[in-house]
């Protein structure tokens, strides 16, 4: 007597070949029954024998397609009603929408073999893909996901694709974005004022002219364009980085395969993965020689970005080109990511001399992910195209949550259920462009997810454009708003991406956040969890002259702590780099800040003082970009010297305690004075920072530390910080798909919120 078995799968199942798998098993093993995808994952019964019911349960979960994520199973045996056959049913749109999206995945082998064989159909065709790989997040258009709710809605599939689309035994069975060069998109080549130049094949080939002539490429790409040139031709990086207006900022680089990478850095096994992995993104990795590529591509940085085509057309182009190209995102500086082509006639035009595009529409903008290896993991540091909008399980059901950020590399975030949605990388929010694009991811979020927040939760700090927009729409919406601080979401955020509930120190050092006392943090070590925080310790404050202005002349930096400890006399120590950078005139006027406070916020922040002690070794003195000088710091660091200076940081007692730097200056100056090299003190003071850090987490006594915030994208910093507490036996939580930076901070203020809203119903 046969049985029925009924399994209701959920999670990252769309997308990635999972209903051919099963009709393959259920058939292969003589079952009969039916698959079925609807919004909220995989549906389906099989009946048969009981003993091929139980093969075939056991072998749906282990055998499952490599890029399915299973979160979720409800299974029931039941009698069985006679089917006949094995069935593929189509999509039910009804039920709520908690199927995941998934990311884009990088080509995979088998289509990449298929368009390099001459005899295949698909033979150089740049838009080949299969259920296995082919853009996702980037076409989707509403759930389920199914052909007609993706932007491949105008392309008819012509015979011969259409038989492989319903071919259960085909790989392409049911892949929605699957093409041919008979009926999918097409490339053409365009002039910068939008005239067709070629189409197809020729298109690709003026492409690769294009940049082997040293000029720039604009190609539309699966998340948005890039813009592209010969990353040998000196010329050409320098033309591209001065019609980008980007003037230091290391680029990306695209190159056609791993031989390619080794050529230009170091790859470890762990990196070799990492670049071939089906979220293929850009990774930072230690440079071989400075003359590979050209000076202008990372102008003094020890590492490179590198990145392997994660679509046949990169695959296409890169052969084409054979040469490393540089790999920027096509915008302005620190804008978002260009996605249409005709927007980007009228945004790119004055950078680029060619652009490279297709009619496949990008249904939303993602950028490439930026990844670093670092404490033996890859630690993602943007992320965006592979990652996103993956969401970070949670242990309680929440309730529906929005949160939007900080400022700086924002990214929102948004609870469905079990999930915490974090979107792909938006930018930093300075330009009209940049709020755009953020009221338009949220909008996005909201409408895919058919979500209404309960709640919205937003940084602490009054005048950031996203605290106002999330101010202004919680009135709107009449909904609570919650400021989160700063410091206590990255907090939040990596308590949680370790599913851990807290309490725990959290050791959150950046750049800059609101405090509660309203004074600019950034060198915490917060004690808490979801539900709040005591400020155990921080670096001992000091004025910042200028305030935000000093982000970009650490120079300023020094100054304030030499102010801070030595008084106004120090500002006459011509000995020091920092100090020789300012005219007599300036530094009047600056000992005069610092005297008033005039303009001279107080901060705790440890970016500012990687800063000064990076100005005192005569390493940076301005910058152009946020974390140039810390970078810097980190990169003159002799990986040999484990030394810290005796004593470095006192913690003082109080509530909260102070953790004084004051003896780390003055070991500086006097090793400056005896001229040990800056190699040896730049290590040297990361190694007494970590000295730091233990001291504090043992005097706070909590058995998790959290390592957070944007200085921990410094790997010298977290490698040795990470070993050390776990040296003394605390359990150490860091961050790993979920970035350090701000870009991490909205799943914080969504964790803060939930607590926040159950309290509110307590009361209430
Ligand atoms: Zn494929
Ligand atoms: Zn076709
Ligand atoms: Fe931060």
């Amino acid at each position: 007597m046969g049985k029925r078995l009924r399994m209701e799968i959920r999670g990252a199942v769309q997308g990635v070949g999972f209903r051919p798998f099963v009709y393959r098993l259920a058939t292969s093993l003589g079952l009969s029954g039916w698959v079925l995808n609807d919004i909220r994952g995989v549906f389906l019964e099989v009946e048969g024998d009981p003993e091929q019911l139980s093969a075939f349960r056991e072998r749906v979960l282990s055998e499952a397609p490599a890029r399915a994520r299973i979160q979720g199973l409800n299974e029931s045996w039941l009698d069985p009603i006679g089917y006949e056959g094995f069935q593929i049913r189509t999509s039910d749109a009804k039920g709520t929408k908690t199927v995941l999206i998934l990311p884009d995945i990088a080509t995979c082998q088998d289509c990449l073999t298929e368009i390099l064989d001459p005899e295949n159909r698909r033979y150089l065709y740049p838009f080949t893909n299969c259920t296995n790989c082919g853009p996702r997040f980037t076409i989707v258009r509403d759930l389920p996901y199914d052909r007609p709710n993706t932007t491949m809605r105008g392309f008819a599939l012509c015979q011969e694709c259409r038989a492989e689309y319903e071919n259960p035994l085909d790989r392409r069975f049911h892949a929605q974005p699957t093409a041919c060069p008979a009926c999918g998109p097409q490339l053409a080549a365009w002039t910068r004022s939008g005239e067709v130049l070629a189409r197809g094949d020729e298109a690709l080939a003026v492409a690769a002219d294009v940049l082997l002539r040293g000029d720039v490429l604009a190609c539309k790409g699966l998340g948005g364009f890039h813009l592209m040139c010969d990353a040998r031709n000196e010329a050409a990086v320098g033309r591209l980085r001065a019609r980008k207006a980007r003037e230091d900022k290391p680029f990306a680089l695209m190159v056609r395969d791993l031989a390619a990478a080794r050529s230009l850095a170091e790859i470890s096994p762990a990196a070799a993965a990492l670049l071939e992995s089906a979220e293929a993104p850009i990774v930072l990795l230690p440079r071989l020689g400075e003359e590979a590529v050209a000076r202008a591509v990372a102008p003094g940085r020890p590492e490179l970005g590198l990145m392997l085509p994660a679509t046949p057309l990169h695959h296409l182009l890169l052969r084409a080109a054979s040469a490393p190209l540089v790999a920027t995102s096509g915008n302005l500086s620190e804008e978002p990511i260009c996605t249409d082509e005709l927007e980007a006639l009228s945004r790119l035009a004055g950078m680029v001399d060619v652009f490279l595009v297709h009619d496949r529409p990008i249904e939303r903008h993602a950028d490439d992910s930026v990844v670093r290896i670092a404490a033996g993991a890859p630690r993602v540091l943007r992320r965006a195209r592979g990652y996103a909008p993956l969401p970070v399980p949670v242990a309680e059901e929440l309730p529906v949550i929005l949160a939007v950020g900080a400022h700086m590399k924002t990214a929102v975030a948004l609870s469905v259920g079990r999930h915490v949605f974090l979107s792909q990388h938006i930018g930093d929010l300075e330009t009209p462009e940049a709020m755009n694009a953020f009221r338009r991811v949220i909008a996005d979020f909201l409408r895919l997810y058919e979500a209404r927040p309960a709640l919205i939760a937003h940084d602490l700090h009054p005048g950031y454009p996203s605290t106002l927009w999330a101010e202004e729409w919680a009135v709107e919406h009449g909904i609570p708003s919650l400021a989160v601080q700063h410091h206590h979401a990255h907090l939040v955020s990596c308590l949680a991406e370790n599913g851990a509930p807290g309490p725990a120190l959290g050791v959150t050092w950046d750049g800059t956040g609101y405090g509660t006392d309203g004074t600019v943090w950034g060198g915490e070590f917060l004690r808490g969890d979801a539900g709040g925080f005591t400020r155990f310790a921080h670096l001992r404050p000091f004025r910042l002259p200028g305030g935000e202005a000093a982000v970009r002349e650490p120079r300023r930096a020094a100054l304030a702590v030499l102010f801070e400890v030595f008084g106004g006399d120090a500002l006459s120590r011509e000995d020091l780099p920092p100090v020789r950078a300012f005219s007599p005139n300036e530094r009047t006027l600056l000992a005069q800040m610092l005297e008033t406070g005039l303009n001279a916020p107080l901060t705790t922040s440890a970016g500012r003082l990687f800063d000064a002690v990076a100005a005192l070794l005569g390493l940076s003195q301005r910058t152009r970009y946020e974390g140039q000088a810390a970078m810097a710091l980190e990169a003159a660091a002799d990986p040999r010297e484990d030394a810290a200076w005796p004593l470095p940081l006192v913690l003082r007692e109080g509530a909260p305690a102070l953790l004084d730097w004051e003896p780390l200056l003055r070991a500086l100056l006097e090793d400056l004075k005896r001229g040990v090299n800056a190699g040896r003190l730049a290590a040297r003071f990361h190694n007494s920072l970590v000295d730091g850090i233990a001291r504090t987490a043992e005097a706070a006594g909590e058995a998790h530390v959290a390592l957070t915030g944007g200085c921990f994208q410094n790997r010298l910093l977290l490698e040795r910080a990470a070993e050390r507490l776990s040296a003394l036996g605390f359990t150490v939580l860091l961050h790993r798909e979920v970035p350090p930076n701000d870009g991490g901070i909205s799943l914080g203020q969504v964790l803060a919120g939930a607590l926040y809203l159950k309290h509110l119903h307590r009361i209430g």
